[in-house]
């Protein structure tokens, strides 16, 4: 397989052996660039218990009706099928996926599905505020990681970004996870002009403390009221820049497929990673798939299409054809990958669903 470097990738290929005949006996998912896909992020609820400016309006969206949500039944078939063609790693998200009333119930069903490379990988991304009394029985259920998104290290301006009180709550959660053992504990910050850009090595000094590794984020146009700016977006350069007046940051070890550009601080142990979604993307690297709460398979973030596979789990079909259906469904949907997100393009067009509802 021709490698692929980590920006957007150029050169298509037949993906081999994928005649439409048998979708299992084809191969791991791979689209036309060369991509193997091995991840699918699975968003469990597109409801959540914050309203984080970037991600959500004050009042929130319009929740999708209660019927159209996947049941755990229906989550767990969709990626038991998944599995069977190579996927090794699911990221349960959201919405925020601890809102989900049986979480514990989907991860220990999920942590039970045996992939290519054993049993199936479970992490977790979440804005912390149900950790403290779901960490054990995740822990117990076979959960592997934990990624805690929290922007600010002060109250108050947690309170303006996420417009609800849960500080000490959220605190509290990152908390959980250190006490938990679950390494690697990685923290998500998404960085704002004007707003926490600041802060960003406080934000470094209180994840060491919690032994988390932090992942900056460049903010994405990927909120519910399409008002993305370029120019509140802190770059990728300019956080390090920021980042580097306090800590010696020196690059550490192979990107792979990770979307993070890893640096140890003050010569390790301990690392902070950027996320240049926008101006540094790693498109070229991605072997990630989306499913949403409802149902829907997305080849990515930014797409523009969705597969429908409730659709397919609802319908009258035998069991073992469903699962051909879904297979086949997710090798046209890996086959018809775009090279990249195309934000830096003339004619993006932001996806019609938000982040929130895509499952990040
Ligand atoms: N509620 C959970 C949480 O906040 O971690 C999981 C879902 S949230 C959509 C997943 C991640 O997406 C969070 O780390 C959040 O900061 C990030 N996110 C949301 N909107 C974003 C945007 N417009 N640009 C960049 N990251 C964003
Ligand atoms: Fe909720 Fe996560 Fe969006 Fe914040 S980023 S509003 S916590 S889904």
């Amino acid at each position: 397989m021709t490698p692929v470097s980590l920006g957007i990738p150029t050169i298509r290929q037949q993906p081999p052996g994928d005649d439409g005949a048998d979708p299992f006996a084809a191969g791991p998912l791979t689209d036309t660039f060369g991509r193997v896909h091995r991840d699918l992020r699975v968003s469990l609820t597109d409801k959540c218990s914050l309203r984080c400016t970037y991600c959500m309006p004050a009042e929130g969206v319009p929740w999708l009706p209660q019927r159209e949500v996947l049941t755990t039944d229906e989550i767990v078939r969709v990626v038991s099928v998944a599995v069977r063609l190579g996927i090794t790693e699911v990221r349960l998200t959201g919405g925020e996926p601890l809102l989900r009333a049986d979480i514990t119930d989907v991860v220990a069903r999920l942590t039970q599905l045996e992939t290519v490379a054993g049993p199936l990988r479970v992490s977790l991304t979440t804005n912390g505020l149900r950790l403290p009394e779901l960490m054990d029985e995740l822990v117990a259920a076979g959960l592997e990681r934990v990624n805690v998104s929290l922007d600010t290290v002060n109250a108050q301006r947690y309170h303006d970004l996420t417009r609800r009180d849960r500080f000490a709550q959220a605190v509290a959660g990152v908390e959980a996870v250190q006490r938990s053992g679950l390494r690697p504990f990685k923290m998500n910050a998404v960085a704002m002009r004007d707003i926490n850009d600041d802060e960003l090595c406080d934000l470094l000094r209180f994840a060491i403390a919690h032994e988390a590794e932090l992942r900056f984020i460049e903010m994405m146009p990927l909120d519910a009221g399409h008002s993305w700016r370029r120019e509140q977006m802190v770059t990728a350069e300019e956080i390090l820049a920021s980042l580097r007046r306090e800590f010696r940051l020196t690059p550490a070890g192979d990107r792979a497929s990770s979307p993070a550009e890893v640096f140890q601080v003050n010569d390790g142990p301990h690392t902070v990673g950027v996320i240049g979604s926008v101006t540094r993307p790693f498109c070229g690297a991605c072997d990630r798939v989306r499913l949403t709460a409802d149902g829907q398979l997305r080849n990515c973030l930014f797409a523009r299409e969705e597969s429908d596979l409730r659709e397919i789990l609802r319908g009258d079909a035998a069991a073992a054809e469903q699962d051909l259906q879904i297979a086949r469904v997710m090798r046209a949907a890996i086959l018809g990958k775009r090279a990249g997100h195309g934000i830096n393009e003339p004619g993006f067009l932001q996806p019609d669903r938000p982040m929130s509802a895509i499952g990040g």
